[in-house]
């Protein structure tokens, strides 16, 4: 059902070594994966290398077709695809199947987007010459990406990448290399040429990545993932060669509802945005900050909600909370929550790990939390929801601004110019109104600060493997 070979140039490779993926719900060992090192590195690079060429000379039209079946592929399979997210990452089958048809959107969006790499014409200056720009791939692209969408944020890079005419090699997390490797299968089905689109699993993420980020051979390098490591990688591909870099880090999104909000709307929101994979997703609502005259009406609805939230094993159907990824996880999230009911905080439902296994903590609603809180300052990625009381809008929004961070940020209020107003000036890279879900494949996902730099998705995203070159022709009579 799993393949657990590496994909390099085409071909599958056992790897030197092996290392072990393991179902966070349940513990149980899935697979025994190819741990490969610095040989299957340098392998996966030449292959990108030699197959670029070919690959950035076909038409746009040419890649837009392999990449239009290898989409259809994925479409037929996501029932597989779905079921490898749930075993290794832990979310719900529901939700993973909307990261599977989400990720097969970008894959699909690509294929067409392709054939719209314009470039300008540029009024010229003197009438003996003519200036124009033209789009060309920047060349071999390699990504890493995170855990907490197995697929999605990869079809999000290599789509994008394969359309502009690049090739690509991705490192998978190692908690979960298994999506990625259905994902090369149906590439190497849907004919995708070898050294196109590769995969290369490895436990030594340190290794591969400063190998990636060196190499002369590849020119591009996007990242999503912790600040920390993103930081470290970026300062590494410029240090070396200056590489083109894109940064998708993590986030600290405030969800401010205000006193003149629909409150059905913002609790439904809110607990969209908070609990989608078990608060684990760097778009998550990290804290509510919610106005005076409605914090103590909106708890009690949205509490009333989250305690209603199904937790367990994310494979059975009416399952809406999994586990999280690891212990490391738990203890963060635990440490959070005590560190908060120690500062005078209360729990109105959760605060404690769930007895559904040994990974799973209870939703969890905060309340009396201030801002000086660790829970306000720092990503929890966890089910637990800070609530924040606030006065006026120039409060919220100082609040809300106070972070090193700015991915994603919520508004709830009935008030069209309050959401322009709030929305122009909250620091973030995305804002959503009225609305808890709001990432697919045609909008420019990103962020501001230490969040990052690039966008992912949408015209803007074809754009981060495209170099513009400038032509002039001199000498018109
Ligand atoms: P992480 O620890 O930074 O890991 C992300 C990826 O980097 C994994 O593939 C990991 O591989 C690899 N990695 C870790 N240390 C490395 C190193 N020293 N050198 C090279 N690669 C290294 O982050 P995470 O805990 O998996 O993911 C959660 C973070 O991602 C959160 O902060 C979240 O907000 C952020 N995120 C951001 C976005 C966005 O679009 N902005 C989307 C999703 C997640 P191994 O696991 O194999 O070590």
């Amino acid at each position: 059902m799993f393949r657990s070979d590496a994909y390099i140039d085409g071909q599958w490779r056992a790897g030197a070594r092996r290392f072990d993926v393991f179902n966070p719900a349940t513990l149980e060992r899935l697979a025994e994966v190819a741990d490969c090192g610095p040989a299957e590195t340098e392998a996966a690079i030449a292959a990108a290398h030699r197959a670029f060429p070919a690959w950035a000379t076909k038409t746009a039209h040419e890649r837009g077709a392999l990449m239009r079946r290898w989409f259809e592929l994925i479409t037929a399979d996501l029932d597989r695809l779905a079921l490898a997210i749930t075993r290794e990452g832990g979310k719900p089958l529901k939700e993973a199947r909307g990261e599977a048809a989400y990720g097969a959107d970008f894959v699909d969006w690509y294929a067409e987007e392709a054939k719209r790499a314009y470039g300008r014409t540029i009024p010229a200056n003197a009438a003996s010459r003519r200036y124009v720009t033209i789009k060309q791939p920047i060349g071999v692209a390699a990504a890493i990406t995170p855990w907490n969408f197995p697929m999605a944020m990869i079809t999000r890079k290599a789509a994008p990448a394969l359309a502009a005419g690049c090739s690509f090699i991705v490192k998978p997390p190692s908690q979960t290399p298994l999506t990625a490797l259905i994902l090369a299968e149906l590439a190497d089905r849907a004919g995708i040429p070898p050294g196109v689109f590769n995969v290369v699993t490895g436990a030594d993420s340190a290794a591969i990545g400063k190998m990636l980020c060196e190499s002369d051979l590849v020119r591009k390098f996007s990242f999503t993932g912790s600040t920390p490591v993103g930081k470290q990688l970026g300062a590494m591909c410029v240090g070396s060669n200056v590489k083109r870099v894109s940064l998708e880090l993590g986030g600290n999104a405030p969800l401010i509802v205000f006193a003149d909000a629909d409150l059905d709307l913002a609790a439904a929101g809110a607990i969209a945005s908070k609990f989608r994979n078990a608060g684990q997703t760097c778009v998550c609502a990290n804290r509510l900050l919610v106005q005076d005259e409605i914090y103590d009406a909106f708890a009690v609805k949205f509490t009333e909600a989250v305690r209603n939230l199904k937790v367990g094993n994310g494979e059975a159907a009416d399952v809406e909370i999994g586990p999280l990824i690891d212990m490391r996880a738990m203890e963060k999230v635990a440490e959070l929550v005590d560190d908060a009911i120690e500062a005078g905080a209360r729990a109105l439902t959760g605060g404690v790990a769930h007895p559904a296994g040994a990974h799973f903590f209870t939703p969890t609603v905060l309340t009396n939390v201030t801002p000086d809180m660790r829970v306000n300052r720092e990503e929890i990625f966890g089910p637990v929801a800070p609530l924040i009381r606030f006065q006026s809008e120039d409060e919220a929004i100082a609040i809300a601004n106070d972070t090193p961070f700015g991915l994603a940020g919520y508004l709830f209020t009935q008030d069209v110019h309050r959401a322009w107003r709030v929305a122009e000036r909250v620091e973030t890279g995305m804002v959503s109104i009225n609305d808890g879900v709001y990432s697919n494949a045609f909008i420019p996902f990103g962020g501001v600060k230490q969040s990052g730099f690039g966008r992912e998705g949408g015209a803007e995203g074809l754009e981060e493997y495209l170099e513009v070159k400038y032509l002039n022709f001199g000498g018109f009579a």
